[in-house]
């Protein structure tokens, strides 16, 4: 399987070297040449596996380059050795009327990127070594709050690289701030940025697509990489959980096995929800995916009128791992829905970059419209959602799960669609302990109190553990303490690998 880019420079790859590099030569993103088809039983021959095993099957034909014992290692390493809570790796729980939810939040760092950052890792060290790298790789990374933690997590003390992340300052909760700067290890570094996560990423974008300054950087033996959600590492590691949810679904006599699913994904970068669209073109029976966006709705007028217009003003949410006004993930679905025309996808993305906006029409919108729906939940919504939901199924929802599962309501609501929905569950409602106890308590319950007598009340008073990664926090030293201007964001990669600038 070879990857190219999806606005159509530079030749065919392996995936080692498309997980090497992040993002493709010509500022496009990778996508596989072709999308393997898996058959109809594969669901039904997955349900008996556990999740490392499951993965193993979905990941193998796309890394064609990966040897099936490096699979198998990588793998059992990334879900295994205890580092999730929960035995089934990725459980579904299911309510009445049809509805589930995925809850991908049992890793090291409480959210579902974890799914993809545990396994990223060793699928980078084997591309290294398949590529004969000898350059130590510098992954840099944007994140909203959870990508950072969990892919600081995921690359401590792992050979060969070093990790540098960038957060919103302002935009992260007190939870995942903590995650962040107390992270130990001896090749990572945390920095936040004046700005909002759009700049952070934005940032880190113009870092890459500097040629002069990966030549800077090249010359004294190191090479930039990405773990955003951009890196195909990212992407395939999230298709497995579909099939995995879609085999729990018929294992558990919940639908007969081919029967259609609906998935509502909540949605910011347009990752996770387009790792759902690869299994439905793999030939999982996906029905529609639904995007479930929060107050900042780009991705609700785009995916309704195919204006995509980041113009508008940004808001700061309590699902903030959704507060994203550039999707980037966005440019494989446009990839895809042009049936491959990458000199069009080219021609939007330069419209984004110089004016802000672009407009799909004609059959890519209807191709786009087919398979996507989208609603959006403002805030009094989200947290209504988080209550009663506690109270009618005594189940607690997390923020951007929430939101998730107020527009599945509305999809539901507002189409005649019966088809049996899965709810993807994106983080521990611990990580999200202020909105979700005001949510359940009011707003006066926060009040004057501590970030850790928050976390003991949400869970005395929902007999719900917090998850011990969290609980520990409390106890760690701030390890990482330095704030970079948006503009000076190269000179903080530059003061980490101890380089001094050329003139
Ligand atoms: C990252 C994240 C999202 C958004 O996922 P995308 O793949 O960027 O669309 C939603 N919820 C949580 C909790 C996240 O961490």
């Amino acid at each position: 399987m070879k990857y190219i880019s999806t606005r159509g420079g530079g030749s065919p790859c392996t995936a080692a070297e498309a997980i090497k590099a992040g993002l493709a030569p010509d500022g496009g993103l990778f996508v596989p040449e072709a999308t393997p088809e898996l058959g109809g039983n594969m669901p039904e021959e997955l349900a008996p596996l556990g999740y490392q095993e499951r993965a193993a099957r979905i990941l193998t034909p796309f890394l064609t380059d990966y040897t099936a014992a490096e699979i198998k290692a990588s793998v059992l390493a990334a879900y295994g050795g205890g580092k999730f809570d929960h035995a089934a790796v990725a459980p579904l729980q299911t309510f009445g009327d049809g509805f589930s939810v995925l809850e991908l939040w049992h890793g090291p760092t409480s959210a579902f990127k974890d799914m993809a950052l545990q396994l990223l890792p060793h699928l980078l060290s084997q591309a290294l070594a398949k590529t004969r790298e000898a350059r130590e790789v510098v992954i840099l990374v944007a994140t909203s709050g959870d990508t950072g933690k969990a892919a600081l997590e995921g690359f401590r003390d792992v050979k060969q690289t070093r990790i540098v992340v960038f957060f919103p300052d302002e935009g992260v909760s007190e939870v995942q701030r903590l995650q962040m700067v107390t992270q130990e290890g001896g090749n990572v570094v945390v920095v936040a940025v004046n700005g909002n996560f759009d700049d952070a990423q934005t940032g880190v974008k113009s870092i890459f697509n500097d040629p002069g300054f990966s030549a800077e950087l090249g010359d004294r033996g190191f090479l930039l990489s990405s773990a955003n959600s951009i890196n195909w590492g990212r992407l395939v590691p999230q298709i497995v959980y579909y099939y995995s949810a879609y085999a729990d679904l018929v294992k558990g006599g919940r639908i007969r096995s081919g029967q259609e699913v609906n998935f509502v994904v909540p949605t910011g970068n347009f990752g996770n929800i387009l790792a759902g669209y690869y299994a439905k073109q793999m030939g999982l029976p996906v029905g529609r995916l639904i995007c479930a966006a929060n107050k900042n709705n780009v991705l609700t007028d785009f995916l309704r009128t195919g204006v995509y217009d980041r113009r508008r003003e940004f808001f700061k949410t309590m699902s903030p791992s959704m507060d994203i006004l550039i999707s980037s993930n966005l440019e494989r679905l446009l990839y895809y829905a042009t049936g491959g025309d990458t000199a069009q996808v080219s021609a939007w993305m330069s419209e984004l970059n110089a004016s802000g906006a672009y407009r799909v029409a004609g059959t890519p919108l209807a191709r786009i419209q087919e398979t996507f729906w989208s609603g959006w939940a403002d805030e009094s919504t989200t947290a209504k959602t988080i209550r009663a939901v506690y109270e009618h199924c005594r189940y607690l929802l997390d923020p951007h799960t929430a939101v998730a599962w107020s527009v599945a309501e509305e999809y539901r609501r507002e189409t005649s669609d019966r088809t049996p929905l899965v709810v993807v569950s994106t983080a521990s409602p611990f990580k999200f302990n202020h909105s979700v106890l005001a949510a359940l308590s009011g707003p006066g319950a926060t009040r004057g109190k501590g970030e850790f007598d928050i976390l003991r009340e949400l869970s005395a008073a929902t007999g719900r553990t917090v998850p011990k990664a969290l609980a520990t926090l409390e106890h760690k030293p701030v390890r990482h303490r330095a704030l970079t201007d948006k503009a000076a964001m190269a000179d903080a990669v530059r003061d980490v690998l101890h380089i001094v600038k050329d003139n």
